[in-house]
């Protein structure tokens, strides 16, 4: 067709668009068509498919600032108790619940995007071996959620993180109660002191926490 023909180069404002809808995280329903687009977009695009690039762009920019940052607390407990497991263990990681979902934390390795950030991630793995991302707590205690979670499940999480944050020994306590299961480690509790305390033996010496003493 003679469309080709109506193709023209991007407009400096329209390189900056298609480059953040490049960059972005487009939703499901609209990957096809944007990813369409950038193809396209080497060889030219027609005027209205410069104005689809921008408004896409911006709709993928209005989701993006959505997301709402929380402060969760200084989170300084929850590094210090991943830390001191370190010198036992390669990933120490901890669980948390929200929304009757499991929620990994872990520090973020050298090789990370944000290194020292804790990671939040889903516990369970999908079928591709990935873990959900969920977002990522800075050093600050900001709550970064990721832009693909839903604003409850951010709320959840916000909420969960803080409890977390203001006694990190109680929240994997509590985990271990409610779940009957080692936050640390996911291993069922069948020891009655573990279960008094919510975390197993061996977790306990790893992470440096009271265990089989009476409170
Ligand atoms: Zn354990």
């Amino acid at each position: 067709m003679a469309r080709t023909d109506n193709r023209r180069a991007a407009t400096p404002a329209e390189a900056v668009q298609l480059e953040t809808l490049r960059t972005a995280s487009v939703p499901p329903r609209q990957a096809e068509f944007a990813g369409s687009l950038i193809n396209q977009a080497s060889g030219g695009l027609t005027t209205r498919q410069w104005w689809w690039v921008g408004e896409l762009a911006r709709q993928v920019s209005g989701e993006e600032s959505a997301p709402a940052i929380t402060n969760v607390g200084s989170v300084k407990g929850i590094v210090d108790l991943l830390d001191r497991a370190k010198a036992h263990l390669k990933y120490p990681a901890l669980l948390v619940r929200a929304n009757d979902r499991h929620i990994r934390l872990n520090i973020a390795g050298s090789s990370a995007q944000a290194p020292g950030t804790i990671n939040v991630c889903s516990a369970v793995r999908d079928n591709a071996g990935q873990r959900r991302w969920y977002g990522r707590i800075t050093v600050e205690g900001e709550y970064e959620p990721s832009r693909r979670i839903e604003p409850a499940m951010q709320t959840a999480i916000a909420t969960a993180l803080a409890a977390m944050a203001s006694d990190p020994a109680k929240a994997a306590s509590e985990y271990g109660r409610l779940t009957g299961h080692c936050c640390f480690c996911t291993l069922p509790l069948t020891d009655p002191r573990s279960t008094a305390v919510g975390y197993g033996k061996i977790c306990a010496r790893n992470y440096d926490l009271p265990w089989g003493t009476p409170k």
